[in-house]
């Protein structure tokens, strides 16, 4: 579904990715797991089209996403959930819904529309009395919801999601993973940007590990957990103890 090759990005002079190459098929979780600056947000900001690479190629569905403006990447169904959630904090939660269905407003699609906002608030309870609740006000967890419903709106084909998890209670992060699990049992095709590995390595197929803009390993999901230096540097584990 998605293949990206040899693709490299530049802040000004200085390189913030190398040569990524990834590959994504249809209905899979994937992860993309690495530390502060590693490179994570810079390469969903290139598949949403929002930055530009130096070079490189990233397609999707056998098309060439480089040359299109981010609103026709919306339309071919990458919907991307950014970091820190960038809700319309004085607008309500169902307000934000809506502006999640925004490109769909032609009248033919208002009753798919419709269906899919009772989708979002059956997957998301809590969101329901709070429907005309200004975003702001919401706390970390429901506005991380939002943030997932607001994308889910666009009706993804492949949903990008960058830090689900960032800053929220354990508890609040099982439950977005369950969502996540339930999202990719429905159809949707999940690229899942994480620092944290062990969460997103759990749910995931497969992940790739990114340092310092570069790829440095991959793999199936449940062999990274077992791998010594994902261990080491991303799970937590001290080795020397054991
Ligand atoms: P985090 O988990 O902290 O969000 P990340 O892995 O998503 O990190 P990026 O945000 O992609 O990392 O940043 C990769 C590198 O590019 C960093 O060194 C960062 O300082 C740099 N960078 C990101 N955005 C810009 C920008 N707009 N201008 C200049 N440099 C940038």
């Amino acid at each position: 579904m998605l293949v990206i090759t040899n693709l490299s990005a530049h802040y000004g002079g200085v390189q913030a990715l190398h040569n990524i190459s990834l590959e994504e098929g249809a209905g899979e979780i994937v992860a993309l797991i690495g530390a502060n600056g590693a490179g994570k947000t810079t390469l969903l900001n290139l598949i949403s089209g929002i930055i530009r690479p130096s070079n490189g190629k990233i397609v999707f569905n056998g098309q060439d996403l480089i040359s299109l403006a981010p609103e026709k990447i919306v339309e071919l169904g990458i919907i991307q959930v950014p970091e820190g959630r960038l809700l319309f904090g004085p607008l309500t939660v169902k307000e934000n819904l809506e502006l999640g269905a925004y490109r769909r407003r032609a009248k033919a699609d208002r009753k798919k529309v419709s269906k899919d906002f009772e989708y979002v608030l059956q997957l998301f309870p809590v969101l329901k009395n709070r429907l005309e609740q200004r975003a702001q006000t919401l706390s970390g967890g429901e506005q991380q919801m939002l943030a997932i419903g607001r994308g889910l709106m666009a009706k993804p084909r492949l949903l990008l999601l960058d830090e689900p998890s960032l800053g929220l209670a354990p508890l609040i992060v099982q439950e977005i993973l369950t969502i996540i699990v339930r999202l990719k049992k429905e159809g949707t095709t999940i690229l899942l940007v994480e620092q944290n590995a062990r969460a997103a390595l759990r749910i995931s197929d497969r992940a790739y590990v990114i340092e310092t803009g570069r790829i440095r390993l991959q793999g199936k999901a449940e062999n990274l957990l077992e791998n010594e230096e994902v261990k080491k540097a991303y799970l937590g584990q001290d080795l020397r103890k054991k």
